[in-house]
């Protein structure tokens, strides 16, 4: 259906990374970093000028737009979603991509680094991709194919339905997100606004990998206080909860139950987080399993491991405080089954063998998908992301555009 179309992807990709779009963490505003407007800004004028009108950026740095039906009856309104931000990992200033042409398997050596090779010992995954073009950056920065690539992806299908009205679809909204990468994407996303029934963020890897679900997250913080006093004058007195936190921390499994220690559908409890002095002590902990009934089972476990330590510790205490970040997409896709198998179908029509999995972590997908969005994540290329080795085939994006175009002309009926 789509041989015949001059994908624009990698053009697209290419030029996408050179604007710097980090987001900041530790920035209050909204969006975390006033740059990333400046994609946005960019995306919204190709936009316009592909005859998309209603393409805006709002004041919190979303861009909504919209690809008009061009069909009479009504069918259900699909959305679109990527992010523009890039991950605070790894610097994401002055990218200088470079597009490997019809790469022949051998060690990619980056020029402004050379001790930083892409080779398909480290990546398995680039082995299945010899003879693509592959976009890479330079050896300094990550290439910020995570999720640049999704954008450039949307970006291509809108380009690619709104120069073949021969293809018939129903309404299209196209949402772009910034702060993805500090898990604060959707935080301000106007739910009515979007109007979509149901939707799909770009922002997964291998070609035919088709992620419905996600981790369940909690974020937990303890406070450990001690009693403080004069270090000449101690005696009997000081209680330092430093040392309470770091006998806390010795008190963890060593073997089991952390990130560096689990894989597949393992969850793990992960210290990210610690400050204070001898007066009061803070400790940040992620939580993650993709089964949520478990994020309490693990709770339970870290408290009382704490509460363990700190009674050894007369006239010490601790607050222990968990919060809800998010949770696994699939409960809510298990009740639209229809979501994931309108992407399965669509791969098929690309010629792809469908493979449902998890993801050990969480999209912008997991938290729509509780909004009311239901929104499983799709393949877009894009591979050692947060990194320098970071790259993404072209191939694979114009493979993720024809699956967005299957998925428009599935919907329409
Ligand atoms: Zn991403």
């Amino acid at each position: 259906m789509i041989n015949n179309y001059q994908h624009t992807v990698a053009e697209r990709l290419m030029r996408y990374v050179q604007v710097e779009t980090q987001s900041n963490p530790f920035s209050e505003t909204q969006p975390s970093s006033e740059n990333q407007k400046d994609l946005s800004r960019m995306l919204v004028t190709e936009l316009h000028e592909l005859g998309i009108t209603d393409a805006e950026l709002d004041e919190h740095g979303y861009v909504y737009a919209t690809i008009p039906s061009n069909i009479e009856q009504e069918v259900p309104v699909l959305c679109f979603c990527a992010h523009v931000d890039t991950a605070p990992d790894c610097s994401g200033t002055n990218v200088k991509p470079i597009l490997h042409q019809k790469w022949d398997g051998s060690d990619i050596v980056l020029p402004d680094d050379s001790s930083i090779v892409i080779s398909t010992k480290k990546h398995p995954y680039l082995s299945e991709r010899i003879g693509d073009d592959i976009i890479t950056a330079s050896g300094l920065t990550l290439l910020g194919a995570d999720d640049k690539a999704g954008v450039a992806v949307i970006m291509d299908l809108a380009e690619y339905l709104m120069k073949h009205p021969e293809v018939k679809h129903g309404k299209i909204r196209i949402l772009f997100t910034p702060d993805e990468e500090i898990g604060r994407g959707v935080n301000a996303v106007d739910m009515n606004k979007l109007g979509a029934d149901f939707g799909y963020t770009l922002d997964g890897g291998e070609r035919g990998h088709l992620e419905g679900e996600s981790f369940s997250a909690d974020g937990v913080t303890i406070r450990i206080h001690g009693v403080s006093a004069h270090p000449g004058y101690a005696k009997g007195k000081l209680v330092n909860a430093l040392k309470i936190a770091g006998q806390f921390m010795d008190a963890l499994p060593k073997d089991s139950w952390s990130p560096e220690m689990t894989e597949g559908s393992e969850g793990f409890v992960h210290p990210i987080h610690i400050s204070g002095a001898a007066e009061i002590t803070t400790l940040q902990f992620i939580i993650r399993d993709h089964k949520t009934e478990l994020l309490h089972v693990y709770e339970e476990r870290l408290e009382n491991i704490l509460k363990d330590v700190v009674a050894q510790w007369p006239g010490a205490r601790y607050e222990f405080t968990v919060k809800e970040q998010y949770r696994n997409m699939k409960e809510i896709l298990d009740t639209r089954p229809e979501v994931m198998d309108i992407a399965e179908k669509a791969y098929e029509q690309a010629g792809l063998n469908p493979q449902r999995i998890s993801i050990r972590g969480g999209t912008d997908g997991s938290r729509l998908s509780f909004m009311g969005l239901p929104c499983p994540n799709i393949f877009t290329g894009e591979m050692g992301i947060h990194s320098k080795e970071e790259y993404c085939s072209v191939q694979d994006m114009a493979k993720a555009v024809e699956v967005c175009v299957h998925i428009s002309t599935i919907v329409a009926g």
